[in-house]
């Protein structure tokens, strides 16, 4: 008997299960609500901290499917739990029985327009770090003019109780130096400045790419919150903040904001875990069985996790938690059904 998987998101944490899964001998269903695979990779231009070409570490993982059954623009419908295995109507009508469930539905952005105060869709010039990867990829946004003065934006919508979250999203420090170089090799005469509270660059190389964004661009980076933005007559923006460091207000006039939009919980993640009855922690991310010992089971038999789906994750980290879950899912098959073994075992004499 070869055993059903349903993977639910075709984002990096979905796609590297699936192959993993699948070359283990699994059957394997993979399911991507959107048009296309990817996830929120799909979207970004280079990575940090070396500058790899998303596309690339994208084709990559979407080539290692290999055989791998997969439908986009297909949700969850309905689902039924079994003594050993769930019954999952999809949207797009058809109805896969599964021995494992693995949920990687990934993270939302933060909603930039909910901090009122930054005016992201009120004045034109302010921007977010997902509209800046976008520009990246394509080269057109209008409103990216030849801006001479650039202010980045760090906690948006992150370690912040006022907006609902009160943790770091982990990868948007890093993105925010990796994104401050770029615009500077785009617009060489521009200055370029960062509001941080904090600097969270915790991985590896991460600190040499600050090092380089201040020696090699003159990037400056200010200790302090943006407090109030407001747009001039001539279209050019006006940000409020207090330097930390030397304790002072400080005002600057700028032709670019970006605001480094934060990681939250995927609402449609949410809506396909409250069908499965999964349980979601005080900060809105599922809640797995042990954080250290079983990060990729979540409390219920048969039910799984893997990526940002339990919280902010780097594409490594993403990648490796994947690669946990397919390990978890298979030592929980072997246990339940442990007539598939020889099976199993032939597909991997033969792999
Ligand atoms: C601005 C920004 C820049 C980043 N840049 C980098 C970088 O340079 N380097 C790096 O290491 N990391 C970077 N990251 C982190 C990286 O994007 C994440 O680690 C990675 O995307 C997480 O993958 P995932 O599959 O868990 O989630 P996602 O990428 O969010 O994918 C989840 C997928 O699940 C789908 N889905 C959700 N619900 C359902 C459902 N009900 N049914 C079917 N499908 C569903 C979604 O449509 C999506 O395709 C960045 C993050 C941000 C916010
Ligand atoms: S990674 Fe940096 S910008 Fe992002 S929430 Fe944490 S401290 Fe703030």
């Amino acid at each position: 008997m070869k055993n059903n998987i349903l993977i639910i998101g075709g984002g990096p944490a979905g796609l590297e299960a699936s192959a993993q899964l699948q070359r283990m001998g699994y059957n394997v269903i993979l399911i991507e609500k959107s048009p296309r695979l990817g996830g929120h990779l799909a979207k970004w231009d280079r990575l940090f901290p070396d500058g790899v070409p998303a596309d690339d570490v994208l084709g990559g993982l979407i080539k290692e499917l290999n055989g791998v059954k997969y439908f986009t623009d297909t949700d969850i419908r309905a689902i039924n739990r079994l003594e050993k295995s769930y019954n999952v109507r999809l949207t797009n009508g058809i109805t896969v029985l599964s021995d494992a469930v693995l949920v990687a539905s990934g993270f939302d952005l933060f909603d930039a327009v909910r901090k009122e105060e930054y005016g992201y869709g009120i004045y034109d010039r302010v921007i977010t770090n997902a509209d800046l990867e976008a520009w990246f990829k394509t080269g057109s946004d209008k409103r990216i003019d030849n801006p001479r003065k650039i202010g980045f934006v760090h906690c948006v919508g992150s370690r912040d109780e006022k907006s609902g979250c009160r943790s770091c999203s982990k990868v948007c420090c890093a993105t925010a130096v990796k994104q401050a170089i770029e615009v500077k090799q785009a617009f060489p005469e521009a200055e370029v400045f960062c509001f941080y509270m904090d600097l969270r660059l915790f991985g590896r190389h991460y600190e040499d790419l600050y090092l380089k964004a201040q020696k090699e661009y003159g990037i400056r980076f200010i200790r302090g919150r943006v407090a109030e933005v407001s747009e001039n007559i001539d279209g050019t923006l006006v940000v409020k903040a207090e330097d930390t460091v030397a304790s002072k207000p400080l005002k600057a006039t700028l032709d670019l904001l970006v605001l480094m939009s934060g990681m939250r919980p995927s609402a449609s993640g949410k809506a396909v875990g409250d069908l499965l009855e999964m349980t979601v922690e005080e900060d809105g991310y599922f809640a797995v069985r042990s954080g250290i010992a079983a990060g990729q089971r979540s409390p219920l038999p048969g039910l799984f996790l893997a990526g940002a789906a339990t919280g902010p994750k780097t594409l490594p980290e993403t990648l490796a938690d994947a690669r946990a879950a397919a390990v978890e899912i298979d030592r929980y098959l072997t246990e339940i059904f442990p007539d598939a073994r020889n099976y199993k075992q032939l597909v991997r004499e033969r792999w």
